[in-house]
């Protein structure tokens, strides 16, 4: 099964074409704390519950989501820093909520 990045309008999949490009996947942290700020910066809303969505076990985040500095190299190979946040290409869901659009 292809799995694809979780962040909300990014349909990024995981495939080796994508890792080809450059693209590296990454898994929600097992970390308590750093995965809440994980899902904090995903700001993904499950359409069932309309509740906060809660990664599933396979849930990832592409390497867009992250910037250059979060990075670290061993080699050929790029490993995500300890502490790393996602903090780019991410839907900002509360910037636009004081304007009333109904
Ligand atoms: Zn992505």
């Amino acid at each position: 099964m292809t799995r694809s990045c979780s962040a909300v309008g990014c349909s990024t999949r995981d495939t080796v074409l994508s890792r080809e490009r450059g693209l590296s996947f990454h898994q929600f942290p097992t970390d308590t704390i750093q995965r809440s700020k994980w899902i904090r910066a995903v700001n993904r809303v499950d359409p069932r519950s309309k509740k906060i969505w809660i990664p599933g076990p396979g849930a990832i985040l592409c390497s867009k989501h992250f910037q250059e500095s979060d990075f670290e190299s061993y080699g050929i190979r790029r490993k995500l820093k300890k502490g790393a946040v996602p903090s780019v290409s991410l839907y900002k869901v509360f910037k636009y909520s004081s304007r009333c659009t109904s």
